[in-house]
């Protein structure tokens, strides 16, 4: 069965189509600029070149066109008609308290997902527009909904509920939810399956390091515990988001800095992290560089970073009782072998030992813990594209 997995962002739409026979991507692709001047998308399929097309998509039903034109196109296309396509997997960001698993989409559950809006209303409106889209665009495919939020709901009431007075849970929703949920739970799996371990026996603590940073406490195969909260602002530091800070921080900022509200919010979104630390950039790439060259705030950001991580893998040991495996995935946790030994060193104390050589890899599954390491330390790259397809298929059935 083919699987086409589609993730909507408020001017984005990613897609890939996944052969679930062989778990091979057969084209993958992005359009960007929805809804704005110089809309363009990136189609690239397996057996050619990648193609560019230039086209004006006011909407992300016309995003959606395009894509399915170049997904049928008679020279670069991959497939003969959208009747190849078995059904649809769609990411969605917030599902609130309504879902803890991926579900197929009616009626309700669009109902249900409008009802998050509030919760996440930068995300959960482009996806909603995806579906919809999809649904219009591919009437009697079943689609199925892939949430963020749904591994972390088997965290507990004192894992999820805010120090807060009760009744803005009650009223609101104001509570911890979790991202990155997809993400996490794939590597957990597939550190069991490397492992050769149930992951029914194991304690995981998967790291998530990407722009977005985040990090789960896995026992029995289930979250008990992340980083991220309410939004995803809390927890670790990011590229450019703020992670734990004090609270009264942001009305202090808003009496000394002549600042509202939102203007704090978006300070604490976009301007802080390590971009607010190192004053150069979000990407950990020029971090690094510029830490090399000797730039002081660069190596702050960098060990502010590790730091927080490190406390994190502390805490989540705590509530487990243990670690079994530690996993690094997403853009920086798969990629920069300084960052990993950074976050690792001094953990032997949890039987974490990281292997110099083993570590200098990047991008692919290994181990990289040594061998006398009683905890293992792995690097997989995540593949929330997979999961979602597998999750499809799976509810399909
Ligand atoms: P997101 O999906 O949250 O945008 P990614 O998982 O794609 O994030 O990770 C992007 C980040 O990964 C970039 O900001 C960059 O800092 C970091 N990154 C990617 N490649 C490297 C590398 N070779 N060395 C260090 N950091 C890297």
């Amino acid at each position: 069965m083919r699987i086409f997995v589609v993730n909507c962002g408020s001017s984005s739409l990613k897609y890939q189509l996944i052969n679930m026979e062989t778990q091979e991507v057969i084209a993958k692709g992005l359009a960007e600029r929805i809804g704005i001047s110089g809309s363009m998308l990136k189609h690239e399929p397996n057996n050619g070149d990648s193609i560019k097309i230039e086209q004006d998509m006011p909407s992300h039903k016309e995003a959606l066109k395009i894509v399915i034109d170049a997904l049928i196109h008679k020279d670069y296309g991959v497939i003969k008609s959208m009747d190849e396509i078995g059904a649809v997997g769609h990411r969605v960001v917030h599902a609130g308290e309504k879902f803890a698993y991926s579900v197929v989409i009616n009626d309700e559950v669009m109902d249900a997902l409008k009802e998050c809006i509030d919760l996440a209303p930068l995300h959960n409106p482009p996806n909603i527009l995806g579906i919809e889209a999809c649904k219009e665009l591919m009437p009697g495919v079943p689609m199925v909904g892939v949430f963020d939020t749904a591994f972390h709901q088997s965290m507990s009431p004192y894992a999820y509920i805010y120090a807060l007075p009760y009744e803005y849970y009650i009223k609101y929703g104001v509570r911890r939810y979790g991202f990155h949920g997809t993400s996490h739970k794939y590597v957990a799996e597939r550190a069991a399956d490397i492992l050769e371990k149930d992951i029914k026996e194991l304690k995981i603590v998967t790291c998530h390091l990407g722009n977005g940073a985040s990090i789960t406490a896995v026992k029995d195969g289930k979250s008990i515990d992340t980083s991220m909260g309410f939004t995803p602002l809390e927890g670790l530091a990011m590229g450019t988001r703020c992670g734990d800070i004090d609270p009264a921080i942001c009305g202090f900022l808003v009496e000394k800095e002549e600042l509202n509200i939102n203007e704090v919010g978006n300070i604490l979104n976009k301007k802080s992290g390590v971009l607010g630390i190192s004053g150069i950039s979000s990407d950990f790439r020029d971090i690094e560089k510029a830490a090399t060259e000797g730039n002081e705030r660069a190596s702050l950001a960098l060990e502010v970073f590790a730091h927080k991580v490190k406390k994190y893998i502390g805490a989540y040991a705590a509530v487990m009782g243990g670690i079994d495996a530690i996993v690094f995935t997403a853009g920086l946790g798969e990629n920069s072998s300084s960052m990993r030994e950074n976050i690792c060193k001094g953990l032997d104390f949890l039987g974490l030992k990281i292997d110099k050589e083993k570590n200098n890899t990047r991008g692919k599954e290994a181990i990289i813990s040594t061998d006398d390491s009683t905890a293992k330390i792995l690097l997989i790259p995540t593949n929330e594209e997979l999961m979602i397809a597998k999750d499809t298929e799976e509810l399909i059935k």
